[in-house]
């Protein structure tokens, strides 16, 4: 089913959302737990404006506050920025620290999954490492066809 929940432990989600934010001396503030809410529903990657329109069903929200916690999910790392859409999408695994991740993005149905690479992870480190260059961030998108996408168009196009 491509339309279930991401994640169905939000729970899980808002402790450790807690926990990180708490190790920074922040707070999962009722805006930065509802964006994660509302990222947790959806499978795909949302636009800020969607985020926007899915929690102004209960009150007006600046589109400013949305962007604001969702760099703060982001500086914690639960949510990524997907660069090749403009789209969040919430991390069903959040890395640990230094942890790299290779975000896997569909072209045709826009699911997203993501896999733990160390191997990646330390061509990553030395490479980096030999340019002197402190990485934001260890996601890296590749952008093709999953699996149940390339099932579907070998039926359409058998041979
Ligand atoms: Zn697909």
């Amino acid at each position: 089913m491509a339309q279930m929940t991401r994640s169905t432990d939000l729970d899980g989600l808002i402790a450790l959302g807690t926990a990180r934010a708490r190790s920074r001396r922040q707070s999962l503030t009722p805006l930065r737990t509802q964006v994660l809410a509302v990222l947790a529903a959806q499978s795909r990657p949302l636009g800020a404006y969607d985020i926007q329109r899915a929690l102004s069903a209960s009150k007006h929200m600046s589109p400013i506050s949305i962007y604001r916690s969702l760099e703060f999910l982001m500086e914690i790392g639960l949510v990524h920025r997907l660069a090749t859409q403009s789209a969040y999408v919430l991390l069903k695994r959040p890395p640990a620290e230094n942890e790299t991740l290779l975000c896997l993005v569909c072209r045709s149905c826009g699911e997203v999954d993501e896999v733990s690479s160390p191997a990646v992870g330390q061509t990553l480190g030395s490479t980096l490492a030999a340019a002197s260059f402190t990485p934001a961030s260890r996601l890296m998108e590749v952008e093709g066809d999953c699996s149940d996408c390339r099932r579907r168009m070998s039926l359409s196009h058998p041979g």
